[in-house]
């Protein structure tokens, strides 16, 4: 896995990806269910622009886009900014 290949690779930057990921959310527009980029499965590294992504949502099960937001810098999973 591409996670674990970084780790071996890039100890310091894979714990920095690792907060980054953590720090960004995923939230389903259908149940609501939030989850971290990071337990998600993902990974998030310097990125910006795209607010949504893929993804099947564990709390509904449904594939659909899930938002994208970053609550520690004041963004809300309301809606596009
Ligand atoms: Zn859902």
């Amino acid at each position: 896995m591409l996670r674990r290949l970084f780790s071996r690779l890039a100890p310091g930057l894979m714990r920095y990806i690792e907060a980054e990921s953590r720090a960004w959310m995923l939230r389903c527009p259908r149940c609501g269910y939030q989850i971290s980029v990071w337990d998600h499965g993902g990974m998030r590294y310097r990125a910006r622009g795209k607010a949504y992504r893929m993804g099947r949502c564990r709390g509904c099960g449904q594939v659909g886009m899930l938002r994208l937001y970053r609550p520690d810098r004041g963004d809300s999973p309301a809606g596009p900014r």
